[in-house]
């Protein structure tokens, strides 16, 4: 099979060139930091650093770590490299985990953007003959300018979906025969189950690959996609402080996602100390821009936790890969003393059948928590006695506590009674939180 790549001599650059480019690119983009923001010198100067500093690689490790409550502490201009004049466009977080954080990009900023978004499309089997439905969210989100931009790049049919309206996403794209999709993994779900629902196979539908990414999931949720829709479903993550999706993409060997190592330098570190792991070990994921003008970040603790190696890809592609990410640091609960991440409950769920509507409710009475998951029967078990109802919900519950080693309530509830996604999921009501509980 011919192999395909949106710009090659980038994507299947030999590793030592790809460390070589990095390093120059490093020692640039820290001197232009500490010359152009304020908030970092300060960072740099307190720990004793100055750009001379860095002359390799590994010589990041002295830098400081910025973090999200960094970004949330410079808002709105104290993290901004150049002049204001000099930017074009501004993105900002969803606000997942708190308060929004603002981004800011120049033209080429913007270009870089694209292009990993379009690395990613050709990664995926796209090319200017595929109409590419976006139905990630439009306007601040960075889901849908990134993809939209990257389409246009590849030279693709772009329907600007923007995400919502299921009826209308289904319309177009039957009578535009799109080919491939772009939306939350979430959301691809329920426009699977919708078309279903409407009577259509997999088959009737002209897609060929999706594009899926901005929340974890897991895979089990990537094989119920696939089934439902009919197509090959591919990774894809970024985050709007390193300018947007794109920063890594799966290709077809579909076992991690490529970093664009040519614009952004990676570290996996122990999140409790700080401390550099090696490649292979689980941790949180740390990215250092390597070219951006307007929102450079050194050391930005992403909270992300996965795994990176550089094993050599069939695909041709030289970037080292990540992991799918199993969830933020933030993600995890700690329930009666025990780590439980909702991307386990979800592998345990589809694993026995069920589809992805499930919630996961957790409390503390009496100073015990209480942790509960609501799942979705399936419509034909509707109709099911409470008897087998509830021998149902013993067998979620043995496979659960096998999983994570304790035991949540689980309730079954009617089809179609958990609120569906159209962006990134809500899976978790951590009712601890509200009442201020340190967890
Ligand atoms: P927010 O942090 O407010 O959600 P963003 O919209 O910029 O802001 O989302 C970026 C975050 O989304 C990442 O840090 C990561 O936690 C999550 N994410 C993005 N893509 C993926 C993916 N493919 N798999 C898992 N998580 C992802
Ligand atoms: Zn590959």
């Amino acid at each position: 099979m011919q192999k395909n790549y949106y710009q090659p001599e980038a994507e299947t650059m030999q590793v030592e060139d790809i460390k070589k480019l990095q390093e120059e690119k490093l020692i640039k983009q820290v001197k232009y930091v500490y010359d152009n923001v304020k908030y970092y010198r300060d960072l740099m100067d307190e720990r004793g650093v100055k750009p001379e500093d860095i002359t390799c690689l590994s010589d990041i490790s002295k830098l400081p770590f910025l973090t999200k409550d960094d970004l949330r502490e410079a808002y709105p201009y104290g993290m901004l490299a150049t002049d204001l004049k000099n930017c074009v466009r501004i993105q900002s977080t969803s606000g997942t985990t708190g308060k929004r954080v603002v981004a800011f990009y120049t033209q080429n900023d913007i270009d870089m953007w694209e292009e990993c978004c379009a690395r990613a499309i050709v990664a995926a089997g796209g090319s200017n003959e595929d109409v590419v439905q976006v139905c990630y969210g439009y306007g601040l989100f960075t889901g849908g300018p990134g993809l939209n931009g990257g389409s246009h790049k590849v030279g693709s049919l772009t329907l600007p979906m923007s995400s919502g309206n299921t009826n209308r996403q289904i319309q177009f794209m039957m009578d535009l025969n799109a080919t491939i999709l772009c939306c939350t993994p979430s959301y691809a779900a329920y426009i699977g189950e919708s078309l279903k629902e409407k009577g259509y196979k997999p088959e009737d539908n002209k897609l060929k690959a999706g594009i899926f990414g901005a929340e974890p999931w897991t895979e089990e949720m990537r094989r119920d996609i696939e089934k439902s829709l009919g197509i090959k479903a591919y990774d894809i993550y970024g985050l709007t402080e390193t300018s947007g999706p794109g920063v890594s993409f799966e290709c077809e060997e579909q076992t991690g996602m490529h970093i664009n190592e040519d614009h952004f330098y990676a570290e996996i570190i122990d999140p409790d100390t700080g401390e550099v792991l090696p490649e292979g070990s689980k941790g949180e994921l740390v990215f250092t821009s390597l070219d951006k003008e307007a929102f450079p970040l050194l050391r930005y603790r992403t909270r992300d936790i996965t795994i990176l190696t550089r094993e050599k890809c069939s695909c041709g592609r030289t970037f080292i890969k990540m992991k799918k990410p199993m969830g933020r640091s933030d993600d995890m609960m700690i329930i009666r003393g025990v780590n439980v991440f909702p991307s386990q409950i979800e592998a345990v769920l589809l694993n026995l059948g069920y589809a992805p509507n499930y919630l996961i409710l957790v409390d503390r009475v009496n100073n015990t928590d209480t942790f509960e998951i609501q799942v979705e029967m399936l419509p034909e078990d509707f109709s099911d006695t409470p008897k087998v109802i509830t021998k149902k919900e013993k067998k979620i519950q043995s496979a659960m506590k096998e999983m994570l080693g304790i035991n949540p309530t689980i309730r079954l509830v009617a089809p179609k009674s958990i609120t569906r996604s159209e962006g990134k999921a809500v899976r978790v009501i951590d009712n601890r939180k509200k009442i201020g509980i340190n967890i």
